[in-house]
């Protein structure tokens, strides 16, 4: 995730300016890669050599073809019989690209051999040798020389080729304005040209891509939670409207102990105590109703105990006992 506000930002910009800024060289590379398909069939072909030297004294050019380029060049000038040059500038090269040395896999055996006329010593018969001025060598190419040379220019066409191609998808890439499919894009093309030192720009798109998708799903995730939040809700708020009160108690206070610091919180402990109060009044009628009911019960039965009492006593100790008992003091509320 970007931790920095103008990261976003500043990627937008690399999405932008980087795809521009490798476009930018093309024109020149094409020219070079022409060049070389030419230098391809006309070894010496001296505009396209022109070419090839230009694009070499360029330091803003890629290193990778600037490097081919000047071992071609000085390959150029030992297939010309320029063998200082070649070797000058094969120096130059070594210097400015040491890693590339084997672009240019040429010694003197490519392009010397001993001098028949004096076995080498650069004098015969006492005096200077006439075959090889007195060097011992005589210059001869090695077929492997142009062999060389014909490798280093394909290579550089094939190079220019891959940087146009390249180039090219990372603009369209750069324009994808679908995440998804800019993402495809862009693994296919780090995974494509995993070989190549500048793939940067791309990188950075992809994490940039990659970035922007976390933070949809995230907030879908988060919008769904949301709405999942919203009707748990709604259905307790039902389940509070409805018949069954104690489900509903039962429900809210799980909700409320998952969710204490829900937006809904306050809301529904508001229905929770209104629904326990509601209840707290029903058990409290309930117990009245019982109590009542116990109290008339009571009432009810006293006559009905006095009665089989009477009985008991009557069945006991007689009729005029019973009347004592039951009667008399009947008689005596009623009298008075
Ligand atoms: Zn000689």
């Amino acid at each position: 995730m970007n931790s920095h506000p103008f990261i976003p930002l500043r990627l937008a910009m690399l999405a932008v300016v980087l795809p521009l800024v490798l476009a930018a060289g093309l024109p020149e590379e094409a020219r070079l890669s022409a060049a070389s398909e030419i230098l391809q069939r006309t070894p010496l072909s001296a505009p396209d050599l022109r070419v090839l030297s230009e694009y070499v004294r360029n330091g803003d050019s890629s290193p990778v073809l600037r490097s081919r380029a000047m071992a071609a060049y000085a390959m150029a000038l030992l297939l010309q019989g320029n063998t200082n040059s070649f070797i000058r500038a094969q120096q130059i090269h070594q210097a400015t690209y040491p890693d590339d040395i084997q672009l240019i896999p040429l010694t003197s055996r490519h392009y010397c051999v001993s001098c028949d006329g004096c076995r080498g010593t650069g004098r015969r018969e006492k005096a200077v040798c006439p075959q090889c001025y007195g060097r011992g060598a005589l210059f001869q190419l090695s077929p492997f020389v142009a062999e060389t040379y014909e490798k280093r220019l394909r290579e550089i066409v094939a190079l220019c080729r891959e940087n146009a191609e390249y180039a090219e998808k990372l603009q369209d890439a750069a324009k994808e304005s679908r995440v998804e499919m800019q993402i495809e894009i862009l693994q296919a093309l780090t995974n494509s040209y995993s070989h190549r030192t500048d793939l940067v720009p791309a990188i950075s798109l992809l994490n940039d891509a990659l970035a922007k998708r976390e933070s949809r799903l995230r907030d879908e995730q988060a919008k769904e939670a949301r709405q999942r939040a919203e009707r748990e809700v709604e259905m307790l708020k039902a389940l509070a409207r409805g018949t069954d009160r104690l489900r509903a108690i039962q429900e809210l206070k799980a909700y409320l102990t998952v969710h204490p610091h829900a937006s809904s919180a306050l809301e529904l402990q508001a229905l929770l105590d209104e629904l326990l109060a509601k209840e707290k009044q029903r058990q409290l009628l309930r117990q009245i109703g019982i109590g009542t009911g116990v109290l008339m019960g009571l009432l009810c039965l006293t006559p009905l105990v006095r009665f089989f009492c009477f009985v008991a006593a009557f069945r006991s100790r007689g009729r005029c006992r019973a009347w004592r008992t039951w009667i008399s003091p009947a008689s005596r509320i009623l009298s008075a």
